[in-house]
């Protein structure tokens, strides 16, 4: 009775289409856009494909750094030590100026 058949589907706009480009993170599992990921190698020793986005490789600087010491932070994907010029180039300013 009171069904409205022109609501179904009307609203539903996701599209199939932009799954193409996307990566998904192997840390939060979010599909994104591949600017939301690091251009560069995380480290200089970093051998794999960047499938850790700019957030999550931000948040995990960020609670190494406040666990550890600068020398023991780390690439979340293969465990490779992030030099200072690496954490530079990926934490965010608030991590980096403590
Ligand atoms: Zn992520
Ligand atoms: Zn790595």
């Amino acid at each position: 009775m009171y069904s409205d058949p022109s609501a179904i589907g009307s609203s539903d706009t996701t599209d199939t289409a932009t799954q193409e480009g996307l990566i998904q993170c192997c840390v939060c599992m979010e599909n994104r856009e591949t600017e939301y990921y690091p251009t560069i190698p995380i480290t200089d020793n970093c051998w794999h494909p960047n499938l850790t986005c700019l957030r999550c490789l931000e948040y995990s600087i960020a609670s190494d750094h406040s666990s550890k010491m600068w020398d023991d932070i780390r690439c979340p994907q293969c465990a490779q030590h992030l030099s200072y010029q690496n954490v530079k180039n990926f934490a965010d300013e608030n991590t980096f100026a403590q």
